[in-house]
């Protein structure tokens, strides 16, 4: 059997304490420490787990690694035991690079939950629960919004507005749901400046009466700014497909320019 590089236990025990105990898959969370039934005793369930593995022929094991590097802090991420199993056996499910994500984004969460104080600590673990669920609500609500995407429907400049004040609402009503701050809400945010972006662009045209005709300056405008709009808001839920890995129907790819 070939060597293996395994973790000191002031490595294991640093880790452990960076992720203030909790799993650090943001799916699952599971506290990974408490009292045993024997009054003195306490359970212990978590695991370091090796980013990339202790040993050759391992999970996601990379030869170029010296066995320092190997067996550093940086190579290690806090796990519950059955995450720990998870993400070894569908080694090609679960890059480097995601480990490396899910440890980034939970340290950075657990610092916030420090500094924050209770109540806002169990916002934020509520909020890596809740956040993917509410992602799919916004693709799912720009889904709905066939008019914006599909071409022949923009002849209709008052449809789009029409549509575009509708998907305002229902943003603002998921935003209601996010806790401030997130990244979601962010986004949100965002999404929603880039619709009064475009109200204002038009502000001073008749939607009603507005007709596809491209030597009228009015027109133009219109299309323009629905063109800046459709970028912008396919970024935002490219950005939001790829972070949940969520999957976009052929109507939003074509606006949502993803890394596939
Ligand atoms: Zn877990």
């Amino acid at each position: 059997m070939s060597a293996r590089d395994e973790f000191r236990a002031a490595t294991k025990t640093a880790l452990a304490r960076r992720a203030a105990h909790f799993c650090s898959n943001p799916y699952c969370l599971k506290l990974t420490v408490g009292p045993s039934s024997v009054s003195t005793q306490a359970l212990m369930s978590g695991h370091a787990a090796h980013i990339h593995a202790a040993a050759k022929g391992g999970p996601r094991y990379d030869a170029l690694q010296t066995p320092e590097e190997r067996c550093s802090i940086e190579n290690g991420i806090w796990l519950c035991r059955e995450c720990g199993v998870l993400v070894d056996a569908d080694a090609s499910g679960y890059p480097d690079a995601q480990l490396r994500e899910w440890k980034k984004n939970h340290e950075t969460m657990v610092s916030e939950v420090r500094s924050g104080g209770y109540s806002r600590s169990l916002a934020l673990l509520q909020a890596g629960r809740t956040e993917p669920q509410i992602a799919k609500k916004i693709i799912t609500s720009m889904e709905d919004r066939r008019s914006l995407w599909v071409t022949f429907d923009a002849e209709f400049p008052d449809r789009v507005r029409q549509s575009l004040d509708e998907l305002r609402s229902r943003l603002a009503t998921i935003r209601g749901e996010l806790l401030e701050g997130s990244a979601l809400d962010g986004i949100l945010f965002a999404l929603t400046k880039t619709i009064l972006k475009f109200f204002n662009t038009v502000e001073s045209s008749d939607l009603r009466t507005l007709r596809c005709n491209a030597n009228d300056p009015e027109w133009m405008r219109f299309s323009e700014a629905l063109a800046a709009l459709r970028k912008s808001i396919g970024l935002q839920i490219a950005n939001i497909a790829e972070a949940h890995d969520l999957k976009l129907s052929n109507d939003l790819q074509r606006i949502a320019p993803l890394n596939v």
